[in-house]
């Protein structure tokens, strides 16, 4: 018999993409990308995310502290919000936590969550507080608006296109990595834990790139390139060259690998939870926008790949050589 582990996170979503995905009113984006898209005049729609942070699977207790799970837990939403162009506004916050729970745990995850909703001006309306019989589980919803000229979709990438990330690949898969492991604490290696506990939602460089239409396609990396740009793939049915020389991995990130001996690449590669931006661009306009953004943000538009025809796959190449990639990105159920 089959279960869910046999159909996988993405095999599930898929089954009701096929149901619940058809016939949906014009314009109404629904199951497959970052947000759903709910069109509300001819100039502006709706976006909506979901997402839940549950203990054990996503954050061990004795290891985040309170302020950062509240912080996070808006922080992959308002990422969601981002990857589409969009400016958040609202959020809901359910929870369910265990009635032995501190107050002071609890007004600390407050306090971290509101420190991200001032930031940018993210109102909590709602949700919902439930009790558990053990773990803590946090999801949050955000709403937020685009105006309809620049929603930008995973479904938008174009043959020859520029693929590019907007910040440094790993850094978080390797925070995770030396709270699991308990390495030995310097500042180097807190620095990677920071990048896993308080992402950086890419809420302003959304805004700028989906000003622009030369940006194609865009989403957020939540799960892994590998596994990211495969959504892209499927959504635009294209296939994708990697060149593998040219991912952005962070210095820290290299002497992490360098000390505990493990390939830095394939971390930046198949470690989730960046939360940078992943977009294609039409390659005459890219070194422009490439200025452009290195101006305006201090930091360079990473070009790692081009967008090929669908039937030349997911490729990664290292210098010109074709390299073959074993590990898989994140996918909650698959059997490792
Ligand atoms: P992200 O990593 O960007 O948050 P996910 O991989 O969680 O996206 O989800 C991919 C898409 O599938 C999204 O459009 C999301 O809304 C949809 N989705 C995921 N789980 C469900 C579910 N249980 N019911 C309906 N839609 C779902
Ligand atoms: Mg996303």
């Amino acid at each position: 018999m089959t279960d869910l582990s046999d159909l996988g996170e993405f095999g599930f979503i898929k089954k009701l993409k096929e149901k619940f995905g058809t016939n949906l009113p014009e314009g109404v984006e629904g199951i497959g990308d970052d947000c759903a898209v709910i069109p509300q005049s001819d100039s502006y729609s709706l976006l909506v995310t979901t997402d839940m942070l549950i203990e054990n699977i996503h954050f061990l207790r004795k290891d985040i502290s309170p302020k950062n799970l509240g912080y996070k837990s808006l922080a992959v939403n308002l990422s969601d919000i981002a990857a589409m162009g969009g400016l958040p506004e609202y959020a809901f916050l359910s929870v369910a936590f265990p009635a032995n729970l501190n107050t002071a745990w609890l007004e600390e995850f407050a306090v971290g969550f509101q420190e991200l909703a001032n930031k940018y001006n993210v109102l909590l309306l709602g949700g919902d507080t439930n009790k558990s019989s053990n773990d803590i589980v946090v999801s949050v919803t955000v709403i937020g608006r685009v105006k309809n000229e620049f929603l930008k979709k995973r479904s938008a990438a174009q043959l020859g296109d520029v693929i590019c990330v907007t910040d440094f690949l790993g850094d978080s898969a390797a925070g995770l990595q030396a709270i699991l492991e308990s390495l030995p604490r310097d500042s180097e290696i807190d620095y990677l834990i920071d990048r896993h506990y308080k992402p950086k939602p890419a809420v302003e460089e959304g805004l700028w790139l989906s000003e622009h239409p030369s940006v194609h396609a865009m989403m957020d990396v939540s799960d892994g390139i590998d596994s990211d740009l495969k959504r892209i793939m499927e959504n635009s049915d294209c296939g994708v060259i990697v060149q593998v020389e040219n991912i952005p991995i962070s210095s820290t990130l290299e002497k992490m690998s360098r000390d505990y001996n493990f390939n830095s690449v394939v971390k930046a590669i198949t470690g989730g939870e960046d939360y940078c931006l992943l977009l294609t661009i039409e390659s005459s306009s890219f070194e422009q926008l490439k200025a452009q953004f290195q101006e305006k943000f201090g930091r360079p538009l990473y070009r790692i790949g081009t967008v090929t025809t669908k039937d030349n796959g997911l490729v990664y190449r290292d210098k010109g050589t074709a390299l073959k990639m074993n590990a898989n990105g994140y996918d909650h159920f698959k059997k490792r």
